[in-house]
């Protein structure tokens, strides 16, 4: 007979690992299943500072969840490195399938996070990894002394395009308003930042090139006003990083796991989903605040509501 865990964790990002890390020290049997590298969008993420008591200097998110990793598994939590590709998630024994492979546990930790979402502009797909990208760290060393676009006013466009400062020439900022939505403190230190340049009121209308992206074309959202950005004949190259916010990691379960209409996982303070014995933790739920320090404690509070649960069971 197969073995049944006591709780199976979905997505090995900051929520994941917390709960892994929890799960693990209340002695409960723990499998967390990740099919990428673990961290999440915290992997490619240059600079965290804001994670309480993590001040380290110079680390970047993949050292710190470097961290998180080994304390997960310090406490025991098994690990696996595979793509869930189906979950049946009612009755007392829940399934998690990865391909032919099924994996059984008493209750499930959701922890999948959530991805970049893309701009829909034209040329974007045909030029990705070829001028456009999502991740600064991953492509800011292609951009050396170049000039490159970010698109977006949030938290994550600011901060990485302040990244990409210390790469490229001149980081243009494209904002569909005239005021950025990233936090005060990182938005001060971006207006002092000389090398970053405001397009406000502007959206990407397309990008083109040949065989690199070349051209960035501009679309004023007040008057419609079309303006053009050409790669120097000396660079060749453009760059346009889009950061303009994250769609969830839902399409597994959403037939079965009650979610709002852009896919986010309802649960309640506990983190408890609709169906018994099935837990959210982490950017996946719907919440008003998504960063390392909340995705930990989310993973935290469903690891605790596990034993719980799994203790009025007996
Ligand atoms: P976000 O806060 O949702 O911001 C998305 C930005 O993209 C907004 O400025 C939005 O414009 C713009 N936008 C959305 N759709 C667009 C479209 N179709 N075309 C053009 N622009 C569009 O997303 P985020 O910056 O990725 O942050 C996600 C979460 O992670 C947030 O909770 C954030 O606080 C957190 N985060 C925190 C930190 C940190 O604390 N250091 C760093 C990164 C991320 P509008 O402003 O007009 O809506």
């Amino acid at each position: 007979m197969s073995k049944v865990y006591d709780c199976i964790i979905i997505g090995a990002g900051p929520a994941g690992l917390a709960a892994g890390l929890y799960a693990g020290r209340s002695r409960l049997s723990t499998l967390i299943i990740e099919k990428a590298a673990d961290g999440g969008q915290i992997a490619i993420t240059d600079n965290i500072e804001n994670y309480p008591g993590g001040i380290v200097e110079g680390e970047t998110g993949p050292q710190l969840i470097e961290r998180f990793t080994a304390q997960a598994e310090r406490w025991g939590a098994e690990r696996l490195a595979k793509n869930v590709s189906k979950v049946e998630l009612e009755g007392p024994v829940k399934k998690v399938f990865c391909g032919d492979e099924v994996y059984e546990a008493k209750t499930i930790i959701l922890a999948t996070g959530a991805h970049a979402r893309k701009g829909g502009f034209p040329g974007e797909e045909e030029y990705t990894g070829k001028g456009v990208s999502y991740c600064a760290t991953c492509d800011a060393n292609f951009f050396q002394d170049l000039v490159v676009f970010v698109i977006g006013g949030g938290d994550s466009a600011v901060e990485e395009a302040m990244y990409l400062t210390g790469f490229a020439r001149e980081v243009h900022i494209v904002h569909r308003r005239d005021q950025l939505r990233a936090a005060e403190s990182i938005q001060e230190r971006a207006f002092r930042n000389e090398k970053l340049v405001f397009e406000w009121n502007s959206v990407v209308d397309h990008v083109e090139g040949d065989g690199v992206l070349q051209k960035i074309v501009l679309k004023d959202t007040k008057t419609g006003e079309l303006r053009s950005f050409e790669a120097d004949e000396d660079d060749g190259v453009l760059g346009c990083f889009v950061f303009i916010g994250t769609v969830p990691n839902s399409d597994l379960f959403k037939d079965e796991i009650h979610c709002d209409e852009k896919g986010y996982v309802i649960t309640d303070d506990d983190m408890k989903t609709n169906i018994e014995g099935v837990f959210a933790a982490g950017d996946v739920r719907v919440k008003s605040l998504r960063q390392v320090v909340t995705a930990a404690a989310d993973g935290a509070i469903a690891a605790i509501q596990c034993e719980r649960y799994l203790a009025e069971q007996k």
